[in-house]
């Protein structure tokens, strides 16, 4: 029997409806050549909602997210002024539990990276910490912002860290600033060697974040799972896909108890709107690590290793990687490669 799966797609602005539309081609050529069929359910969320609905994230759209099992985000602007809506991704992640955000980094073939052989994934609590979104200015010039830790969270996140880590190399990294933020990170860090308690097989260590940043430049081939709290895994995963050599080749996944949200890791870009330029491989990656997560690991593998080859070919790529290969370009090459 064929199975269907209704996903949520939103395309987002900037470049997220190029890149998005691109990741459902090749979401679309995978099916062809697999046992199941994704039922796409497409709304609106992003900055472009503001002017009609007075919000970027429509009750409408979260009503359709609630009839799927799984979302593809498409980048969205998040508009910096004082009252404007908080940012879509993180109003998703808190109203839909997606606790952990799984970023991977891997040196790819035919990409200049600053060093070889890069294969680590960041593990970014999603939920809590400076995204709390609770800021206030007490007196004039003089403001603060909750970064809440809590035990909760921390163990959550803790624990699906160390089961990525037994799936891999069994080699985990905490990430903290504990000799600064001695109770918020006092408490992550105390979650983080309670569930190490049941993984005694993984080898445990650990870095502050400003040596997590230089240790990413200097050695990076020597970490395998690195879990933080949420602003750090922020920097962190964005500097480890540059390090790996693109934030166009970075996708990002948001996983919760019974939803998953996918997207890349880059944000909308909004000077390369419409123009046919950017790299779609993030967001297709995406794509792929959402059919992982929905059990479709043969499709998810079909899409990496089509990927892979059009790197390793070297003939089209984009300006990112140091061509002239349009995004149509590289989507259609990826789409021959999965035929
Ligand atoms: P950005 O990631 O959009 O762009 C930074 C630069 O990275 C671009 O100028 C471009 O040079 C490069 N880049 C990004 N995506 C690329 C791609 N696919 N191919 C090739 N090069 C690529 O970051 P920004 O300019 O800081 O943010 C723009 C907007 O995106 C902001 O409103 C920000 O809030 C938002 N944002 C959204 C998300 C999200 O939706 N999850 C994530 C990050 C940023």
């Amino acid at each position: 029997m064929v199975k269907i799966y209704d996903i949520s797609v939103l395309k987002g602005d900037g470049i997220g409806p190029e890149v998005t539309e691109a990741t459902v081609r090749v979401l679309d050529a995978v099916q062809k050549v697999s046992n199941f069929k994704l039922n796409y359910l497409y709304s609106e969320a992003g900055a472009h909602c503001i002017a009609e609905y007075g919000t970027n994230l429509p009750k409408e759209t979260v009503e359709v997210i609630k009839k799927t099992v799984a979302c593809l985000k498409g980048p969205m602007t998040t508009p910096e002024e004082p009252g404007a809506p908080v940012s879509v991704a993180v109003t998703l992640r808190r109203m839909f539990g997606l606790y952990a955000n799984v970023r991977p980094c891997k040196s790819f073939p035919n990409v200049e990276s600053l060093k070889p052989d890069i294969d680590l994934v960041v593990v970014r609590e999603n939920t809590e910490g400076l995204y709390s979104g609770q800021e206030a200015l007490i007196a004039p010039g003089v403001s603060v912002a909750f970064r809440i830790i809590t035990t909760e969270a921390s163990l959550r996140v803790a624990e699906y860290a160390f089961k990525l880590a037994m799936q891999r190399k069994k080699h985990l990294t905490y990430i903290h600033k504990g000799n600064i933020l001695r109770i918020t990170d006092g408490v992550f860090k105390d979650a983080v060697k309670e569930v190490q308690k049941r993984y005694p097989e993984v080898t445990v260590d650990d870095l502050h974040i400003d040596a997590a940043t230089m240790q990413l430049i200097k050695q990076p081939a020597i970490y395998d799972v690195m879990v933080t709290t949420n602003l750090f895994g922020d920097i962190l995963s964005d500097e480890a896909a540059q390090v790996t050599g693109s934030l166009g080749l970075a996708a990002g996944a948001n996983i919760g108890e019974t939803y998953g949200m996918f997207e890349p890791v880059h944000g909308s870009a909004p000077k390369y709107t419409g123009l046919n330029r950017v790299n779609p491989i993030a967001t297709i990656l995406a794509g792929a690590m959402m059919l992982d997560y929905l059990g479709e690991k043969e499709a998810a593998k079909k899409i990496e290793d089509a990927v892979v080859a059009v790197l390793v070919e070297g003939k089209v790529r984009t300006a990112d990687l140091g061509g002239k290969a349009t995004t149509s370009d590289m989507t259609l090459a990826i789409v021959e490669k999965i035929k």
